[in-house]
């Protein structure tokens, strides 16, 4: 009972944002329950999921994982170490090498490698080569590959001339062309999103009950929106599973509650405070499978329509009168 509460209340998080809804409805369509990064050069990371079910750009796909974290509907998983710039925040970076004593990017690298066979150590540019073969630079012999060790790197200043095993290194924003320092460089992470499987099967279960409703009201010509908002005196936007619009830009506020056992009063009292708020034209609860005794009772005293049914199938004959009752209102 308690994770049904919790899955209920996880609904009503999705449904409370439309385009955490959209991005649901996307997720439940190709059955995906991971979110994952992508690097593209121009656009740097995003999700091209969520691009792609909000329509929305690269930059606005990383902020809104970000409030899906936030929201409570997602678990990251750190991916990637992402360098930014310290000036303009682009993680379109390259590092650059410098001499130590004349600060020039002109270097040149190489191996100091060891002949094994005698304890020579030089860089690997001076095991001058014949072909494709390698001749040590001091016993003139010829040297495979295994015959030599790896010491260490050797830097060369192209502009002072001088060598050194470290060179210094520094940053270029390739966005903005400014220099900035590991001192000053900014470290942030890329996340790949993971949503809880039964979050996921939740909204896909009361998503699709609400769909053939949806379609009914769609087929009377009625304006109906799931979830729907209706702004309420106090200029706060209550959130119902269905707000459906006639004509005259009256609306009709329908919440569904499903459970396991029949729906308690909480559901009637929750709707009736929205309700007071927003003042629809008529407010309807759909209750699967049905409403306990004393909901009944509260919901006539506030006027709150009950319709009761033990599955969708139920409900359909209802919900095709109503529908047929505000297109009546609509045509008049
Ligand atoms: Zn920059
Ligand atoms: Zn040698
Ligand atoms: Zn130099």
């Amino acid at each position: 009972m308690a994770t049904a509460t919790t899955q209920a209340e996880v609904y009503s998080i999705i449904t409370s944002d439309e385009q955490a809804t959209k991005l649901f409805e996307y997720l439940v369509s190709k059955k995906k329950t991971v979110i994952s990064p992508a690097f593209e050069i121009v656009m740097g990371y995003h999700y091209p999921d969520i691009m792609e079910a909000l329509k929305v750009t690269s930059m606005e796909s990383v902020s809104f994982a970000k409030k899906l974290v936030q929201m409570g509907l997602a678990s990251e998983n750190y991916r990637e170490q992402v360098v930014r710039c310290p000036h303009c925040n682009s993680e379109y970076t390259t590092v650059r090498f410098h001499c130590p004593f004349c600060n020039s990017t002109r270097l040149s690298k190489d191996l100091l490698v060891e002949h094994l066979a005698d304890g020579i150590i030089a860089p690997l540019s001076n095991y001058k080569k014949s072909g494709s073969e390698l001749v040590c630079p001091s016993c003139k012999k010829k040297v495979k590959e295994d015959d030599l060790r790896t010491m260490g790197v050797w830097y060369s200043c192209l502009s002072c001339g001088k060598q050194f095993d470290t060179p210094k290194n520094s940053y270029l924003c390739l966005s903005c062309g400014k220099s900035f320092s590991t001192q000053e460089l900014v470290i942030s992470f890329i996340n790949e999103l993971k949503i809880k499987p039964e979050v996921l099967d939740e909204f896909a279960k009361r998503h699709m009950l609400l769909t053939p409703l949806l379609n009914i009201m769609s087929e009377y010509g009625l304006d109906a929106k799931s979830p729907g908002t209706i702004v309420g005196a106090s200029g706060y936007g209550h959130i119902f599973s269905i707000v459906c619009t006639n004509h005259n830009g009256k609306k009709y506020a329908f919440d569904l509650q499903l459970s396991e056992k029949p729906v308690d009063e909480t559901a009637v009292l929750g709707m009736f405070a929205k309700v007071v708020d927003t003042k629809p034209e008529a407010a309807y609860l759909i209750a699967i499978p049905g409403m306990v005794e004393n909901g009944k009772k509260i919901a006539s005293v506030y006027k709150i329509n009950l319709i009761e049914g033990n599955s969708v199938q139920d409900v359909i004959p209802a919900i095709k009168e109503i529908a047929s009752k505000i297109k009546e209102i609509k045509d008049n």
